[in-house]
């Protein structure tokens, strides 16, 4: 339902915080962050409002980190409750990965991954894709390659938005039928479902167009198709009040 990435010197954890809390209007039924630190994966998610979630946050922080992805979901597989609720990791947990859509396919994907020895935890469509992204980067190939080969098998809708923990410097996200724009920062920058996730830290934003892949550092923003090659996404200034 909501999404939120961010890269930069800022508190990773509290950053996708924000943004999440400013995509409550849209709805939803459980919430959940991701940041990466030294080489590992730290994930906190909770069933009900995100208030919830800032309770065990207050309690149990995340390790200080300068990378992280948040989501708000809107249940479509799977009942609303804790082990739902995304981000979602791989087996090795080193990928986590959130998804607002449905991936149509996806009962064809889980035969492939169960084949595989994957123990899935969720009811959810969304933790294939996990396991799917996990395995290519498992296989010797770098988050983005791994993220254009696994939107290549996917029907549906989707934005997708991963961190691996072994590549800590950058966030990749893809888009189909489901909408993902980039916030242009200096020194860091930020990616959502829409731009109410970041226009408290920027107002420069990039549009994806259908099945783009955007990753992201602190410095760069590079945007192909899902084979790789380069394209122009639309960039623009938000100029509406909060
Ligand atoms: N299909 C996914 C799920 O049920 C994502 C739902 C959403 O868009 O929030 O977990």
């Amino acid at each position: 339902c909501g999404i939120v990435g961010y890269v930069g010197p800022r508190s990773a954890q509290d950053t996708v915080i924000d943004g999440l809390r400013r995509l409550e209007y849209r709805g939803y039924d459980s919430a959940g962050v991701a940041v990466v630190r030294d080489g590992l994966l730290a994930v906190e998610k909770r069933a009900g409002k995100l208030a919830n979630l800032e309770k065990v946050l207050i309690e149990a922080p995340l390790p200080r980190a300068d990378i992280g992805i948040g989501h708000t979901r809107w249940a479509t597989h799977g009942p609303p409750n804790d082990v739902n609720a995304h981000p979602h990791a791989g087996g090795a947990r080193r990928v986590a990965l959130v998804h607002n859509g449905i991936i149509e396919n996806f009962v064809e994907l889980r035969g492939r991954v169960e084949a595989d020895d994957h123990v899935l935890l969720s009811e959810t469509d969304t933790e294939i894709v996990a396991h799917l992204v996990e395995l290519q980067v498992q296989s010797g190939v770098d988050i983005v390659t791994a993220m254009q080969r696994v939107c290549q098998q996917l029907d549906g809708a989707f934005t997708l938005v991963a961190i691996d923990s072994h590549e800590p410097d950058k966030i990749v996200a893809a888009r189909r039928n489901s909408p993902l724009v980039v916030g242009l920062g200096d020194g860091e920058n930020f990616l959502g479902s829409d731009v109410a996730a970041f226009i408290e830290f920027t107002r420069e934003a990039l549009e994806l167009g259908q099945d783009q892949i955007v990753v992201m550092t602190r410095d760069e923003v590079l945007v192909t198709d899902f084979w790789g090659n380069p394209v122009q996404a639309r960039q623009f200034h938000v100029d509406w009040d909060l």
